[in-house]
């Protein structure tokens, strides 16, 4: 299979003879071995196969294998949310004591679980920006820095990720970089294909594209080497919950997926639904029709916004004036930059709950990447606490609303938002 649009619809299930064409919701928590030897292998990973479903369940693995095989890696792991998706992926690297450096410009729960709950852990996140030179970034590097952390197009600020530089630091210092490609899915951008080792995602938005399950997925590139790397004693020294198993040795290029695997999610035990699967993939059979119609709605959108004199500001990467649109054309396929766009409205926030009010087809709700179009204005929902100064040094100033452009008609959808526009003067 070579096209993304055949992977879409065809990968991750390949039913044998008599079997359901349509990948089964597999609804058991475990599964039956004739001897209680052959069990005894799966546990000790000599043999594989299905044991319990926290460690791995077949309607899991029809997810796993389409998204791996739509973003090219060597593995992939199902989650059961995309904040556990992240949490897996950081501490399958990180032990208390080690750091990590990461832009700034991702999505705010990411922010949250680095800059508060694992700093409370003992493992150290230092920020950048997305754009802080090369020398700044590298000053924060030390023995401890188990990754880099970056974010395809960032939750809401819509910046594109400096794919190049970060991962030319990566490489230089030995150091695995991490990305969260949420926003852009596979049929838009790749980022192994520019350097990354690690990707994470929450299926919860345009993978499931209906709104209907929360869940997460990481992958695996299997393109970094941690044996014998001493920055990842996980993967050199022995596992004594695995008698003595060296994972970098033992597992090679697929060592971190395993590992993610057989000792973060059996700890952790963060495993998705085989439900949230099932509706997951049925997601992802339509994402190659579904990206395309979402980026050219959005775009209209966006040029409608730049053209209203009730608009301040736009933030997407689609437009031609966008300071990230280089980025954009260099690393999306067809330029698409999937359908969040982030408007600044004129008359501040009382400008953006009238606006909100007016909006018909657009519903306000907490979430982005559906079919169905939405609005959120994180002043007053998502940021609601911080004052005007420090929403402007968050960057998400006050009259910043974030639209979630859907697949609905472009008259319709345009309609709604210059009328509620008007409505808002
Ligand atoms: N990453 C990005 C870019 C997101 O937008 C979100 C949620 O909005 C998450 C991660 C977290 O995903 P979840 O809500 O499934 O935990």
């Amino acid at each position: 299979m070579k096209s993304l649009d055949t992977k879409c619809v065809q990968a991750g299930y390949d039913p044998k003879n008599g079997e359901p064409r349509v990948l089964p919701i597999v609804q058991s928590t475990t599964y039956v071995y004739e001897t209680p030897e052959a069990m005894g292998d799966l546990f000790d990973l000599k043999a594989s196969g299905y044991f319990y479903t926290r460690i791995g369940n077949p309607t899991n693995a029809g997810l796993e294998d389409k998204l791996n095989a739509l973003e090219g890696g060597i593995g992939a792991l199902a989650t059961a949310s995309g904040m556990s998706a992240t949490l897996l992926a950081v501490l399958n690297l990180a032990d208390s004591g080690d750091n990590f450096i990461a832009s700034s410009n991702i999505y705010g729960g990411t922010y949250n679980l680095f800059n508060v709950t694992l700093r409370r852990m003992g493992v150290e996140c230092r920020f950048v920006e997305n754009d802080s030179s090369i020398e700044e970034i590298v000053s924060k590097i030390d023995d401890k820095t188990k990754f880099i952390f970056i974010e395809t197009i960032a939750n809401p600020a819509g910046k594109v990720a400096d794919f190049e530089k970060f991962s030319k630091i990566a490489k230089e210092h030995g150091i695995v970089l991490m990305c969260d490609n949420t926003i852009a899915t596979p049929y838009i951008c790749r980022p192994f294909e520019h350097g990354v080792n690690v990707i994470v995602h929450a299926s919860t938005k345009y993978l499931d594209g209906h709104a209907t399950s929360v869940g997460g997925v990481i992958v695996d590139g299997g393109n970094f080497n941690y044996l014998g790397n001493p920055r990842y004693p996980l993967f050199n020294n022995p596992d004594d919950s695995y008698h003595g198993m060296v994972f970098g040795r033992d597992f090679g290029s697929a060592c971190y997926i395993t590992r993610a695997r057989v000792v973060g999610m059996r700890d952790l035990g963060a495993i998705m639904a085989p439900m949230n699967a099932f509706l997951t993939v049925l997601g992802m059979d339509t994402l190659h029709l579904r990206m395309p119609r979402h980026s050219d709605n959005a775009l209209a959108v966006a040029k409608a916004l730049q053209s209203s004199d009730q608009v301040e500001w736009v933030k997407y990467a689609g437009l031609e004036s966008d300071p990230d649109h280089e980025r954009a054309v260099k690393y999306f396929d067809n330029c698409y930059c999937a359908g969040m766009v982030s408007f600044g409205i004129k008359g501040g926030k009382e400008a953006a709950m009238r606006f909100q009010k007016a909006l018909k087809l657009f519903r306000i709700v907490t979430h982005i990447a559906d079919s169905r179009s939405c609005v959120l204005h994180p002043a007053t929902t998502t940021h609601r606490q911080l004052s005007d100064k420090d929403l402007e040094a968050a960057g998400v100033p006050a009259n910043l609303i974030r639209l979630s452009v859907g697949t609905e008609g472009i008259e319709d959808i345009l309609a709604d938002v210059l009328g509620a526009l008007e409505a808002s003067k």
